[in-house]
């Protein structure tokens, strides 16, 4: 119960990596605030579900982080702000020169401006209350590239970089700031695209995993979402204190090639 009384918002988080962090940072005894951009009664059953099965206090909030002012006032509306896990993300796969340039802005919009406006209201709170940790879910890609994810390797790069600014004008306060860099993550998203690969390469769902997905990934396991929850709550511990403005990779080995 290191996290007890401490209340953590989750951005991007009624799926995937952001549903696994909350779940471990409420696990840890941390009140978590939920959030995507749909406002549906699974959405908030989920919220529920977690404060019940944990014994925090959970709820959700809607906002589209594709909007300035929907991810500030998402930091607003939940009113206090310990741990800030900027976590939403989206993905297009595209030459540079074919990318739609609607794909382009609203993948550096969710995947790296929400970061700077939710950062920048949640840093005052934490000032305020003597005590704060940032933590960004980047990517391998935040620190190596893949052709056709020009958006995608640019965002991660930069919420990278920024993480290293909010670092270094925090660092003389208890509040740190890093980036956990996964490489493949078996989220929903990740698990769909299974049978249609498997159907396209005539191969078995192991030889996929293996041998298309993971081909980057000496491990040749997925991460889990349980990994980079638990990931979270050590970078929000007592001992991960002087660690703050770098980059903590859980990705099978992949950024070591
Ligand atoms: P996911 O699709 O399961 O989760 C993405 C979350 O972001 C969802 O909750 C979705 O509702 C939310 N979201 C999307 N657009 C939004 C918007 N406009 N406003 C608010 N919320 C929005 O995918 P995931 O795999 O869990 O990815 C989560 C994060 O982890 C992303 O930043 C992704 O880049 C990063 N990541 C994922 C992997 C992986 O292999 N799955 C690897 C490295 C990094």
């Amino acid at each position: 119960m290191q996290l007890k009384g401490k209340t953590a918002i989750v951005t991007g988080s009624n799926s995937g990596i952001g549903l696994g962090v909350a779940r471990e940072l409420a696990r840890a005894g941390a009140d978590v605030v939920l959030n995507s951009y749909t406002d549906s009664e699974e959405d908030h059953a989920l919220a529920a579900g977690i404060g019940s099965e944990f014994g925090v206090s959970a709820r959700y909030v809607k906002a589209d982080l594709s909007k300035a002012e929907e991810a500030r006032a998402l930091v607003e509306t939940a009113g206090a702000c310990d741990i800030l896990v900027n976590n939403a993300g989206i993905q297009h796969v595209a030459p540079i020169d074919e990318f739609p340039v609607a794909k382009w802005d609203a993948i550096i919009a969710i995947n790296l401006n929400s970061a700077f406006h939710t950062t920048a209201v949640a840093l005052p709170m934490m000032r305020k209350a003597g005590w704060g940790r940032v933590v960004n879910i980047a990517s391998a890609h935040g620190l190596t590239a893949s052709p056709y994810k020009s958006a995608y390797v640019a965002a991660k790069h930069g919420i990278v970089g920024m993480t290293k600014v909010v670092a270094l004008e925090t660092a003389e306060e208890p509040i740190t700031a890093n980036a956990i860099c996964p490489g493949y993550v078996l989220t929903p998203l990740v698990e769909a695209q299974i049978p249609d690969t498997m159907k396209e390469y005539g191969m078995s769902r192991e030889d996929v995993i293996k041998n298309v997905m993971l081909q980057r990934q000496p491990s040749k396991e997925f991460a889990t979402v349980e990994e980079i929850g638990g990931t979270a709550v050590f970078l929000c511990s007592e001992a991960a204190r002087q660690i703050t403005g770098t980059t903590i990779s859980v990705d099978g080995g992949w950024t070591a090639l």
